[in-house]
């Protein structure tokens, strides 16, 4: 059986009344017939010494001296001569008892005995006159017992009160000093089923103030971290799904390529006699294909060392804008020779400051600039010009550098713009794809530019063309002149 708290509180009060008691009880009851049997014993020795000399003097009638002594003292009167033979007594049953009180007193003492005679207890004192004579009173001891059982019945009635209004205030204690217990038991539950709003009170200054101020910053706590791991749970879900598409891009950006070589290589293998020219036709697609393939594996590797490389792992140099973009014009004119579909477009330097300097990794800019070109040319108006400028500008006290790439192609519709960084995003699946894009390349420009500190935008009117502008920060005043 589990006692509540309030029981066992209360349990524990009554035990306690009931020791005391039980203690008092035990000492006074002996105390006091200790101190009752003493006062007898000092008055009947008392009332012996002063009589003694009387009897001795009224020995030859003994029988009435020692009755008129008994009247006196209230008492059992025993007179004996020297030699210890009854002289006389107060009553006829005193005659035969004699005990070890007479030869106390025959020996010069104070003689004292207690006993039983007739189913009376009695108590006797014995003390010796001048001459020899003995003189004994006795008295019954009942008077003493009748004192203590009255006083006994009083202090049952007293202790049996005092135990109901202990069990009463007990029962009341008990009740205050468990209330704030059961309050904060229903905090705790509360708190269990996760209701961390639940309102907790200061407390007093007493130790239960300090518990409910403790209890008040653990269910904090715990709401703090109970917020975290939700947050982390729902970071760690967005990461998962993240991943799998991912993956699903990846495997969807291969099974085309792979399945058109894997075409092209079947027919190759199983005709053995393909005219040459259909043959190079052929060869053609699946080299197409390979270099697709080729161009995807490039991009991914290229994210995948990106996001392994922390920011820290990227230089910070000054650098010229105008001389990569002069590097980056030249590869974007011999990437369009190699692939056989030189367009005839424009790479504008003319809005490049000579002396317009980055603070960042030269390969990470040039990597950057090369992809925007690139784009520009794919996507820009066949016969135009793709122009690249660059300009310092001054942001939050900051000096900055703004690179724009701009082309007069078709533009973009201004829906597809905010998701145009995101990896596998392509605006005209067809056109894109006819280019040998996957749609990852905005999306390393834009961590490459991020984790140089700088930022990209996009700006695009259909019909006019794209703006690409890229913000970086310039290296301070002090480099600059150095340079
Ligand atoms: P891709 O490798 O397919 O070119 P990107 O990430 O470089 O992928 O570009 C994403 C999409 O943005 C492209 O599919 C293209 O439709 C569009 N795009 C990028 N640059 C331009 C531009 N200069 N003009 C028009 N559309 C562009």
């Amino acid at each position: 059986m589990t006692l509540s708290f309030r029981s066992k509180l209360l349990a524990s009060h009554v035990a306690l009344v009931l020791v005391a008691g039980g203690i008092a009880f035990f000492t006074l009851d002996r105390a006091l017939t200790a101190d009752l049997l003493h006062q007898l014993d000092q008055r009947l020795e008392e009332q012996g010494k002063g009589a003694i000399e009387w009897a001795e003097g009224g020995k030859r009638h003994p029988d009435r001296i020692t009755t008129r002594i008994a009247n006196i003292v209230d008492a059992e009167v025993t007179l004996f001569e020297k030699d210890g033979t009854v002289l006389g007594a107060s009553s006829p049953e005193a005659r035969g008892d004699v005990g070890p009180e007479l030869a106390v007193a025959q020996a010069g003492g104070v003689g004292k005995a207690t006993r039983w005679r007739s189913g009376r207890e009695l108590h006797y004192v014995a003390v010796a006159g001048s001459e020899g004579t003995v003189l004994r009173l006795a008295q019954p001891l009942s008077e003493i017992n009748e004192t203590v059982g009255a006083m006994r019945r009083r202090l049952v009635f007293a202790s049996t009160l005092a135990m109901l209004v202990a069990i009463v205030l007990g029962f009341l204690a008990a009740r205050v000093a468990s209330r704030p217990l059961q309050e904060m038991t229903t905090t705790a539950t509360r708190l269990a089923r996760g209701e961390f709003d639940a309102p907790i009170p200061e407390g007093d200054r007493d130790e239960f103030g300090v518990l409910w101020r403790a209890l008040k910053s653990l269910a904090s706590q715990l709401k703090a971290r109970i917020g975290d791991l939700v947050e982390e749970g729902d970071r760690l879900q967005r990461l998962m799904t993240i991943r799998r598409d991912f993956v699903a891009n990846v495997s969807h950006e291969l099974r085309t390529p792979v399945t058109s070589i894997q075409g092209y290589a079947e027919t190759l293998l199983g005709q053995e006699e393909t005219p040459p020219s259909i043959r190079a036709q052929f060869l053609e697609v699946i080299h197409r294909q390979a270099q697709r393939i080729g161009a995807l594996v490039e991009q991914l590797l290229a994210l995948s060392e990106l996001e392994a490389r922390g920011r820290d792992d990227l230089a910070r140099e000054a650098i010229g804008v105008l001389s990569i973009a002069r590097h980056v014009a030249e590869t974007v004119a011999g990437h369009g020779e190699s692939h056989g579909k030189s367009r005839t477009v424009t790479v504008n330097l003319e809005g490049i400051p000579e002396a317009v300097l980055v603070l960042a990794d030269p390969e990470g800019v040039e990597r950057a600039l090369l992809n925007l070109v690139d784009n520009a040319v794919k996507y820009g108006k066949e016969g135009g010009t793709v122009s690249i400028t660059a300009a310092v500008a001054t942001a939050g006290g900051k000096e900055t550098v703004t690179i724009t790439v701009a082309d007069d192609g078709d533009g973009i519709e201004a829906k597809h713009l905010p998701r145009l960084f995101e990896r596998f995003y392509r605006v005209d699946t067809g056109r894109s794809r006819q280019h040998g894009g996957a749609g990852l390349g905005l999306a390393i420009v834009k961590h490459l530019v991020e984790s140089m500190d700088g930022a990209i935008e996009v700006e695009s009117e259909v019909g006019k063309g794209t703006r690409f502008i890229v913000t970086l920060p310039a290296p301070r005043p002090s480099t600059m002149t150095k340079l």
